[in-house]
């Protein structure tokens, strides 16, 4: 199961993405060392392939969502008007208000985990992090809760207020778009073995497993 992605050798790696700005303690950038801990997963977000991405799942995620919301507010036509406002509110969503909901509902899940949580803005990436270290199924959790808790949110929202359903299908769409560097890391949290710890990188993940202690082992035999 060894592929170049999950492969710990540093010589391999792509360069650390440059921190333009940071609330809150700064990321980890690499893996740290614990004692009686060994590096079996370093992971980074293929940036530039993952904003492409994100950016052609865009229709995807619009004929997914449209499809939902034509069944939950029961109007099968939308109407979209571009007018300066709109144009200006779309934009203004797409650059602070997604992401800030985006970013709070993973600090928000990483609090619940018993870290705390530091959030920032990277070369081409927002994120949040935690110098704390999680479990795989925890970490699965930080990662998904944006695009679910949003994505249902938004469905909710659309069922009561039908009349907006053009603004909330923006929303969701960019938001789920958005969060394709999740999904690709939750992805690769297959590699993981289950009695890992993980620690955040902003741009990735380390996982870390015990080492093998020889001597109990040979106390035990
Ligand atoms: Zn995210």
């Amino acid at each position: 199961m060894t592929s170049e992605g999950s492969s710990p050798d540093r010589k391999e790696r792509s360069p650390i993405p440059p921190i333009w700005f940071s609330i809150g303690d700064p990321p980890r950038r690499e893996p740290p060392v614990v004692p009686g801990y060994r590096l079996a997963v370093w992971e980074q977000v293929p940036l530039v392939r993952a904003n492409v991405l994100g950016c052609l799942s865009l229709p995807v995620w619009f004929i997914f969502f449209s499809w939902i919301a034509a069944m939950v507010s029961r109007r099968s036509e939308y109407t979209i008007v571009f007018t300066l406002p709109s144009f200006v509110v779309g934009l203004l969503l797409v650059v602070v208000g997604v992401p800030l909901v985006h970013e709070a509902v993973h600090g928000i899940v990483a609090l619940l985990l018993g870290a705390r949580p530091s959030f920032g803005v990277g070369a081409g990436f927002a994120y949040t992090t935690f110098r704390e270290s999680v479990g795989r199924s925890g970490y699965a959790a930080v990662a998904l809760a944006p695009l679910i808790v949003i994505s249902f949110a938004g469905i909710a929202a659309v069922a009561v207020w039908p009349e907006h359903t053009e603004l909330i299908l923006f929303v969701v769409v960019v938001n789920a778009a958005g969060a394709i560097g999740d999904l690709w890391m939750t992805w690769r949290l297959r590699d993981v073995p289950p009695n890992a710890r993980l620690y955040d990188l902003a741009d990735g993940f380390a996982a870390l497993v015990p080492e093998e202690a020889p001597s109990q082992v040979g106390a035990e035999a």
